[in-house]
């Protein structure tokens, strides 16, 4: 693959130009002995023979059942230490160090500009238009998109606010940065949605990023598994600079068993559930008089605005419920987003707002 590719082009070059570690177990195959890795031949301590190896950098088993969970082709698959893991790649293959940029819609997830930070990339910003249900400005980010910006990230449904972005600015946007940016669409939260993935049009937009989790949906935030979806030459550069073994073995095997058919369909039932949740909540908390506006949720969480966040915060702690005071982000003043969980822990939730 040339560097004339519209992706590759806007890679650093010395990344393109990176030869990766190469680890044993990419070099070895069909061995009986295994001597080459420096490993114990044993796991003395835990009575589990298998966790004495290392794994393989990308389990095609794992692969595979991702790629047919997102209907996309395990070359356009890389699993990751969650997504997080997969923003941070993304920033340091795309962005050199003070010069390059990030373009951001805030009021959104703020792993993105701490890993531009980290890489000392720049963050552009073009809010959501708040009139609009935080729906993205096309106009705003094709023109903030100067050539220093290498990553548009957008985030649907967006955290904290909740709503999906409309998929339309979304493909608009990314065909129009084409050789230009790359889009990245976090869709951490898509199961609640209920609708399509932008995987849908990965084959037309080389330029098109998406990232899932098994942390939301799938209930395993503790596993710590993300998976970006894009195109292979893209995951073929992200898989030069991820650590050698990001998939430990306990990993794979929770993974495996959420992908298996009995998990697939425990997870529904339980998107299902929140969902419901979801709807009973909203109900709920408009009729609440500190509650001053909930906004639509396509997420497992509800973005309301109060009459005094502190005061809805410390009612809440007082009652041992934690929710996320959300009042310094970007045009959120007053708003606090609640996750949504058990009907019980809903429901000590709202009991604590209502005595506000
Ligand atoms: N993207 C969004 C929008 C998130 O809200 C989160 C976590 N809260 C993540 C990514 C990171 O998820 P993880 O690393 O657990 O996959």
């Amino acid at each position: 693959m040339s560097s004339a590719d519209p992706v590759l082009s806007l890679i650093r070059p010395e990344i393109l130009a990176l030869t990766p570690y190469s680890s044993a177990r990419k070099e070895s195959s069909g061995g009986r002995v295994w001597l080459d890795a420096n490993e114990n031949p044993q796991t003395p301590s835990a009575g589990k023979p298998w966790l004495n190896r290392y794994p393989d950098p990308q389990p095609p088993d794992l692969v595979a059942r991702l790629a047919d969970y997102y209907a996309v082709s395990a070359a356009n698959v890389l699993v990751t230490r969650g997504s997080d893991e997969g923003i941070d790649l993304l920033l340091r293959a795309f962005c050199r160090a003070g010069q390059d940029s990030i373009l951001i819609t805030p009021p959104t997830y703020g792993m993105y500009s701490v890993s531009a930070a980290i890489q000392h990339a720049g963050a552009v910003t073009v809010p959501l238009v708040a009139a609009r249900n935080f729906a993205v400005d096309p106009a705003a980010v094709l023109a903030a998109a100067t050539p220093a910006v290498k990553l548009v990230f957008l985030c649907s449904p967006n955290n904290p606010t909740g709503a999906l972005l409309d998929r339309g600015d979304v493909l608009r946007l990314t065909q129009s940065l084409r050789g230009r940016a790359v889009v990245v669409v976090d869709e951490a939260y898509l199961e609640f949605a209920g609708t399509g993935s932008l995987t849908e049009d990965l084959g037309a937009n080389p330029n098109l990023v998406v990232l899932r989790t098994l942390s939301k949906a799938f209930g395993l935030a503790g596993v710590r598994c993300g998976v970006t979806i894009a195109s292979p030459a893209l995951v073929g550069v992200l898989q030069k600079i991820i650590a050698p073994y990001p998939v430990p073995t306990p990993v794979l095997q929770a993974a495996l068993a959420a992908l298996s058919p009995e998990g697939l369909a425990a997870a529904r039932a339980s998107v299902q559930g929140l969902v419901a949740e979801r709807k009973r909540l909203a109900t709920a908390l408009a009729t609440l008089p500190a509650v001053r506006r909930v906004w639509p949720s396509d997420s497992n969480f509800l973005l309301f605005e109060t009459i005094d966040s502190a005061r809805v915060m410390s009612a809440t702690r007082a009652a041992g419920v934690v929710l996320r005071d959300r009042s310094r982000d970007h045009g959120l003043a007053h708003c606090v987003r609640m996750t949504m969980g058990t009907p019980e822990e809903n429901n000590a939730a709202l009991e604590a707002i209502a005595r506000v």
